[in-house]
């Protein structure tokens, strides 16, 4: 008994350390089975929960539930996994072997407990990472482990956003601190002009794939140091660039000390712009070559991908911030200061300019680019004053469009019906359009019903979470009617977002006599679940919120247009498996490209979608809907007005008949026909697979090509 027992807490204790769990959702159903409240009560954290359980106890457990066999098939499935001699990284990616792609990030969104992303940004990187991890391909993720994550969002009674951190427990999660070959923690220092800057670093398995974070609460910094890495996007100025900091130089010193040497430097966005710099700097020291050549020389290996076309989301620091953090490290590389803010401005010459990290990876890149076909135009233009003598069509940044980690955001129900209707292995073969063809022949009715269990799940869900937020204000009126709040046979369209104010996020609540007549059709109505975090320093965006937050208290629109707190990955996981339609109302063009519509699309949802960033291209007339034709205008009141007035026609004159067209046994054949097509027109396109195949194809693939033949 003890034996086996210890044997199987092992088994489990294996599964956890890798992330590889959260894409499998049969091992997370095994935690769930042996114990679904303790599983809430880790919030979802396999280390956390076997640190609170006995062996002894769980193999009881697991006796009593006939659960050995599911556990040590999902433990021979990691293996086979991890050691798999075939992928597709093998057959394609030799030159990479030994000289991994470095995929530097800020944050990284991989799973609910482990909570180092705010957004879109860190879900796409997580989704990069799971899918290198099953295509094989050898890549290390850089990024930076925020000890009290973003932040944790509460609505209070007037529906203000206030916001709470809790410190992370790391001994409850799966990391490894990296240590130095005799067994002492590895520092990383970087020195500033008034005094250094450490971290210690930790270590995470992704499947295949190994994921260091930077962490800067060790002993020798200074407490607000020791702060740094605590929040993502916290702080000012000095914080972000500090952050960015340890992120680039740290993030390139600690490949040095695992003796890891990139063959591709992929920077995910600007904020790890200055690895570039560190690597210049170890090349001149190691090499004895100028700093201009092994600038070229890194370009050559080094690929830039940047996510927005807003502003703001372009890093930009004062000449005596950059001085006081960079001061340093120039004088080592014998830099005159303006040489060094060069390096970072449009106009080199300008001396008014700050140091913009987007211009360093531009201008010191093999290859950049947008995340979507329409980013691309825009960012073309924003960037042009880089390469003045060239027309705006010949700047050089191409587009590689985002797509999603599929297994990680598809329901397993559709997961099975795919697995029996399309191909077994669907899952490797999901990029192919031909596996795609046979959705058409899965029977509505049987696509429907599946669909409709998952609408139930999600209007569960939402309850539990509108329940504890009705418990918490003592909200009576809400306890007694939670039964009554949504309902599965009606059109449930999900909207979900950052409250930024170009995402719009109320758009749909600029109308309120049609909304309301919408909502409160007595034959078709309607009903909206929303989600999303405002910044916390973006009081406009929380007024979005609180508007939203006062519709739901309306009183003909209560039980159907609610708000569930907290937006991340589990509610996310959540809405786009059960939402019947996926709403997205950004300003054309600010979207860049959006990812959460594509994640209902393969768990039957549809799209209905402002003609911007991915939904541009993936948009044919027949696989979902649009919002107007792709038009914008200077005046933003007028644009507002505009597609105001497209949406509620498309809600008005498309979705909701269509919706509602049932044949005798209730099912609505026509809608999924849509479904069917959108799940066959987009489902290989916009899938995080395609997209890392795409940059190891164009990108990776080259770039170590020609580091290598740079350096024979
Ligand atoms: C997918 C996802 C995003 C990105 O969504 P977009 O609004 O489409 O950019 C943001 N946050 C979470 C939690 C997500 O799962």
């Amino acid at each position: 008994m003890k034996n086996s027992a210890n044997d199987l807490h092992h088994r489990l204790r294996t599964l956890a350390k890798n992330l590889w769990w959260a894409w499998h959702p049969e091992v997370i159903r095994l935690f769930t089975d042996l114990d679904p409240h303790l599983w809430r009560e880790v919030d979802h954290n396999p280390m956390a929960f076997l640190n609170r359980t006995d062996p002894e106890q769980i193999e009881q457990r697991a006796s009593e539930l006939v659960l050995h066999s599911r556990i040590n098939h999902a433990f021979r499935r990691l293996n086979e996994y991890l050691e798999a001699p075939q992928t597709w990284g093998t057959a394609h990616c030799g030159n990479l072997c030994n000289r991994p792609v470095a995929y530097f990030s800020a944050e990284f969104g991989l799973h609910e407990s482990l909570p180092i992303y705010s957004g879109g940004l860190g879900i796409l990187a997580g989704d990069h990472l799971k899918s290198a991890s099953d295509l094989g391909i050898p890549l290390i993720g850089i990024g930076l482990l925020y000890h009290q994550g973003y932040f944790i969002q509460r609505l209070n009674k007037e529906g203000w956003q206030e916001e709470s951190y809790v410190d992370l427990d790391i001994k409850q999660l799966p990391l490894e601190p990296l240590t130095q070959s005799d067994g002492q923690p590895l520092i990383i220092r970087v020195d500033t002009r008034d005094g250094f800057l450490a971290a210690r670093c930790w270590q995470l398995q992704v499947g295949r794939v190994r994921l260091v974070l930077l962490d800067s609460n060790v002993e020798g910094n200074s407490d607000e140091d020791r702060m740094l890495t605590s929040r993502l996007y916290g702080g000012n100025d000095r914080t972000r660039i500090r952050q960015e900091l340890l992120l680039g130089i740290g993030g390139a010193r600690v490949l040095q000390a695992l003796n890891v040497f990139p063959g591709v430097l992929h920077l995910n966005e600007g904020h790890s712009a200055f690895a570039i710099l560190e690597e210049v700097r170890r090349i001149v020291q190691d090499d004895g070559i100028s700093f201009d050549r092994a600038l070229r020389r890194v370009a050559l290996y080094t690929i830039f991908t940047t996510h927005t076309p807003v502003p703001a989301g372009h890093d930009r620091f004062g000449p005596q911030l950059v001085e006081e953090h960079l001061g340093v490290f120039r004088e080592k590389l014998q830099l005159s200061h303006d040489a060094f803010m060069a390096l970072g401005r449009v106009n080199p010459e300008d001396k008014n300019e700050p140091f913009c990290m987007t211009v360093l990876a531009l201008k010191n890149s093999r290859q950049a680019n947008a995340v979507s076909a329409i980013h691309s135009d825009i960012s073309r233009r924003m960037w042009q004053g880089l390469w003045p003598n060239r027309s705006e069509t010949e700047v050089p940044i191409g587009h590689i469009t985002n797509g999603v980690h599929v297994l990680s955001w598809v329901a397993p129900q559709m997961h099975k019906l795919f697995e029996t209707r399309l191909a077994h292995n669907w899952p490797t073969r999901m990029i192919h359009s031909d596996i795609w063809e046979k959705v058409l022949e899965i029977d509505d009715g049987e696509l429907w019903e599946n669909h409709q269990i998952l609408n139930m799940r999600l209007i569960n869900f939402v309850r539990r979470r509108l329940l504890r937020r009705a418990e918490r204000l003592g909200d009576q009126e809400t306890i007694q009617q939670i039964d009554h709040i949504l309902d599965p046979d009606i059109l449930t369209i999900g909207s979900a977002r950052r409250f930024a104010t170009y995402k719009r996020g109320d758009l749909i609540l600029s109308r309120p006599e049609r909304l309301v007549k919408l909502v409160a059709d007595p034959n078709r109505p309607l009903q909206i679940i929303f989600a999303g975090k405002a910044h916390p320093r973006d009081d406009e965006g929380k007024k979005i919120l609180q508007r939203i937050i006062r519709y739901s208290s309306n009183p003909e629109l209560k039980r159907r247009i609610v708000f569930v707190e907290d937006y991340d990955y589990n509610v996310a996981r959540h809405l786009v498996q059960g939402v019947d339609v996926w709403l997205n109302t950004p300003r054309r063009p600010l979207e860049a490209c959006g990812t959460s519509g594509q994640k209902v699309v393969l768990n039957g949802g549809l799209n209905l979608s402002v003609l911007d960033g991915w939904w541009n291209e993936g948009f044919n007339g027949r696989n979902g809907f649009a919002i107007g034709h792709g038009g914008m205008h200077n005046d933003l009141n007028v644009q507002n007005q505009r597609d105001a007035e497209f949406l509620y026609l498309a809600l008005e004159q498309e979705v909701i008949p269509l919706y509602y067209e049932r044949d005798a046994s209730g099912i609505p054949h026509r809608w999924v026909q849509r479904v069917k097509e959108s799940m066959q027109s987009l489902g290989w396109r916009f899938n995080a697979d395609r997209m890392v195949r795409d940059y190891a194809n164009r990108f990776y693939l080259p770039a170590a090509g020609a580091e290598s033949a740079a350096t024979v």
